[in-house]
């Protein structure tokens, strides 16, 4: 017997091995060594019979499941994202699997130093591995196997899975971990009666050591051991006095299996309910349906319902966000209505508590019905689930949706239809503002469309004014940034103790400094950009590679430097506004104020405390959050959203525009906004101020269809990325030359993108538009012919090439 298996590689295909004598299954794991020295993880692809030819086969080294890891639904899901998004089926293994779950004999681990569990327990080879751990961190798993002279990938799992062990995960932790003080015993429990106790401190550890054993692998909180102990803080001070217990502070487990009491859901308003109707009446005949919500019209009431009676029937729920961060504020929503058969699960769990999820799905159905609604971002898409009835996508019109950087470049919401497809499911896609094309699908009636445009506190959309600047300019009202008319609003709001938001999507203190004397303006070295400048630092920093310099009064053609700056960030309309508002307490939300652990919801928390009244910010600011004594929001440059070349800025400007908008007056009093723009004519903005989303949408639709964009036409987008200038060059007009002959017209560029060179490697792109009447599949195959003899190359042999499918 054979077996095909895939490999966390970038290589194309599946890989042969003998199965050796294992009754190996589709979808477990397997180790398996590939090339002279590496020993890896793979996932059974299919068993076959046809004993391939012409090498030596090599023999599955050991199985790793009981039950399959991984489900049949899944690796077609895996199957059609490779194809789907040229990638290798080892690239989305790669992106599905949590790192425990795909060790390999280059995989580092470490000793989990807060683990508080009894080491004593572990057998002879576990206790070798913690020891050599103890002496270092960071240990490959072929040392450790030298070590234990021989390999066991199950051994290292089970450490793993039992917190003691942790795999160096590639992506960094950037989301806070849950932490909690929690109390640790230090003593050996068999060894009570030789300490001089209380009767009430006896039962103090053993309600302890109890409730420890029941509940193996949680971690609690002081407060919630004390209440299951039912005795004082006291009694837990006195023993730590003893030296008995010890107060530590812990990453506690976002999982939480306990029952918890729950109430019954909010009921609808009639509106909402005739919504419910409508999708549900919409899903017997269409699979995806467009939920077209203003902001505050109750599209999460909406689904919570929808998840209810998906529930009921037994059925998994997804629910998908496009940022990690929204999700902790949503997942307080549902837990009141479903307590904990909802779980959060995105890429910055800690490994254990991803794979505690993976594990758990893939149990036998009754033991499972436990976590049954799962809120993530677009990496949730990859658990193992069974059983999806429905899947919901919440503002489906976010590009966060879609992965930039890393293979696969997948869109979320694009892959989750397809996903719902395999499980037989719905798909509920739900924005304000939605991507013009869902709404093109919706208008060719490919998805149904339910439209709610009511708020639920029937409070009216904000007011939007405009702001010519031009006029303030030549009249000369203007106060640095600010026109009086937006500084006379913001008083009049401050005087009657209303808070006050402030958009402008650039950061730092001016995107550019001219020098008034020789001209110059500092660029990045390693990029083809200006530096923007960083008053509080005192710092010019680029904004694409990170790399920054101290700002110097002399450049190479003069000894002294007159900056003057050009453009403005949220860092000078901060200073601007201490200037002109003295007394007043403002705080910035942006990417440079938020890097430290607890800022973003320190800014959040004042803000919604009143301790602020007004707050600055980026893009940031623009999704989910809901204050309530906000009046005015203040959009001060709505001109540095509509000028890229980019055909997607306008819808961009529209969905930041509104988003921004929808955080005036969302409680009390209907709210304001205020737009300065040097462009008061264009249409986006009586089409922002009457809120006719539809219009907006079917305007962008005629120009793309003009344009040929999407959704009109597909686009594939080849990147083409070298340190040396001339190989980008050469290698970029063959490779557009040979699509040519293929494609003809189809092919745009090869060109210089707005940013030309990134992190010294210069980038030329080239664009291919495919009609929805040609054959996508064919197209991709001539594509990846063609990169093919591009990379057999020699002489481009170093050049990077990225292929996107639907680029955003
Ligand atoms: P959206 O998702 O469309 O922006 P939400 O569902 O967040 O709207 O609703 C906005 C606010 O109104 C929330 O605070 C929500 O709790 C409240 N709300 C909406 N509908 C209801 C309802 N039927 N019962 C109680 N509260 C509701
Ligand atoms: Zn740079």
């Amino acid at each position: 017997m054979y077996v095909e298996v895939i490999l966390p590689l970038k290589l194309s295909g599946s890989f042969t091995y003998y199965s050796n004598g294992y009754n190996v299954k589709v979808g477990q794991r397997v180790v398996v060594q590939f090339g002279p020295k590496k020993i890896y993880t793979a996932i059974v692809l299919s068993k076959h019979n046809n004993k391939p030819k012409g090498y030596k086969l090599k023999s599955v080294l050991e199985v790793l499941d009981e039950i399959p890891i991984v489900n049949k639904i899944q690796l077609n899901f895996w199957r059609w994202m490779s194809d789907y998004y040229l990638c290798t089926i080892g690239e989305i293994m790669n992106t599905a699997l949590p790192s425990s779950l795909k060790l390999a004999s280059e995989t580092k681990i470490s000793f989990n130093s807060s683990f508080d569990g009894d080491i004593t327990t572990l057998n002879s080879d576990e206790k070798i591995v913690v020891d050599t751990l103890l002496i270092k961190n960071d240990v490959f798993l072929k040392d450790i196997f030298t070590k234990l002279k021989k390999r066991n990938f199950s051994l290292i799992h089970n450490l793993v899975l039992k917190d003691i062990v942790f795999v160096h995960e590639q992506i960094h932790e950037k989301f806070n971990k849950k932490k909690v003080k929690s109390v640790k015993l230090l003593i050996d429990p068999n060894s009570i009666n030789k300490f001089d106790l209380t009767e009430k401190q006896v039962i103090f550890i053993e309600k302890f050591l109890h409730l420890k054993k029941t509940n193996s692998n949680k971690c609690f909180s002081i407060s919630e051991v004390l209440n299951y102990v039912g005795c004082s803080r006291g009694v837990l001070k006195l023993l730590c006095k003893k030296n008995i217990f010890e107060i530590v502070e812990q990453v506690k487990s976002r999982i939480n299996f306990e029952q918890i009491s729950t109430k019954p859901l909010n009921k609808l308003l009639d509106f909402q309910k005739l919504a419910v109707k409508k999708i549900k009446h919409n899903f017997l005949n269409k699979n995806v349906c467009l939920l077209h919500g203003i902001t505050s019209s109750g599209k999460t009431e909406v689904y919570i319902h929808l998840i209810n009676e998906q529930i009921n029937a037994g059925k998994q729920v997804l629910y998908l966000l496009p940022e990690i961060a929204l999700t902790t504020q949503i997942i307080k929503r549902l837990k009141v209505f479903f307590g904990n058969r909802v779980t959060v699960a995105h890429s910055n769990l800690n490994n254990s508590e991803r794979v505690e999820i993976w594990k758990h799905l893939r149990k036998k159905s009754e033991q499972k019905n436990k976590i049954i609604i799962v809120l993530g971002a677009r990496s949730a898409l990859f658990l193992p689930y069974d059983n999806l009835g429905l899947i919901i996508v919440d503002e489906e019109h976010d590009s966060s949706y879609k992965q930039q950087q890393l293979a696969p470049k997948y869109h979320a919401r694009d892959a989750a239809i397809y996903l719902a497809s395999l499980h037989g499911s719905k798909v509920l896609l739900g924005s304000a503002t939605p991507s013009i094309e869902s709404w093109y699908n919706a208008s060719t009636k490919k998805y149904s469309l339910v439209t709610m445009d009511q708020r639920y506190s029937y409070i009216d959309p904000p007011e939007i004014d405009f702001i010519d600047l031009r006029k303030s300019y030549l009249k000369k009202q203007m106060k640095y940034q600010f026109s009086n008319e937006m500084i006379n609003q913001i008083d009049d709001e401050l005087k009657l103790g209303k808070q006050i938001i402030l958009f402008h999507n650039r950061r730092g203190y001016s995107p550019m400094l001219i020098c008034s004397e020789c001209g110059c303006a500092p660029n990045c070295i390693y990029c083809d950009v200006t530096l923007t400048y960083h008053k509080l630092n005192k710092q010019l920093r680029c904004h694409y590679c990170g790399y920054s310099k101290d700002i110097k009064t002399n450049c190479e053609k003069s000894s002294s430097c007159n900056f003057i700056d050009k453009g403005f960030g949220t860092e000078q309309i901060e200073e601007t506004i201490k200037i002109i508002f003295p007394t007043i307490k403002v705080k910035r939300m942006d990417y440079d104020t938020t890097r430290g652990k607890k800022s973003y919801e320190n800014i959040i928390s004042n803000f919604e405390n009143g301790n602020t009244q007004i707050l600055i910010g980026t893009q940031m600011l623009s999704k989910g959050l809901d204050f309530d004594n906000v009046s005015l929001v203040g959009i001060l440059n709505a001109d540095s959203m509509l000028n890229f070349s980019d055909f997607r800025a306008y819808e961009r400007a529209f969905q930041l525009m509104s988003q921004v908008a929808g955080r005036s007056g969302r409680k009390g009093k209907k709210g304001k906004v205020l737009i300065q723009t040097y462009d008061i004519d264009n249409s986006i903005f009586s089409l922002l101020k009457k809120a006719d989303f539809n219009q907006f949408a079917n305007n962008q639709l005629n120009e793309r269809k003009m344009f040929s964009y999407p959704p009109y036409n597909r686009l594939i987008k080849i990147s083409i990325r070298d340190k040396n200038q001339n190989k980008v060059e050469d290698a970029s007009s063959l490779y557009s030359n040979l699509l040519k002959a293929s494609f003809k017209s189809r092919v745009l560029g090869p060109e210089y993108p707005y940013v030309s060179r990134v992190r010294n490697n210069y980038i030329k792109n080239i664009l291919l538009k495919i009609e929805h009447t040609s054959s996508i599949k064919e197209a991709k195959k001539i594509l990846l012919l063609v990169n093919q003899k591009i990379k057999l190359k020699s002489k481009f042999k170093t050049i990077k090439i990225d292929i996107d499918i639907d680029p955003l």
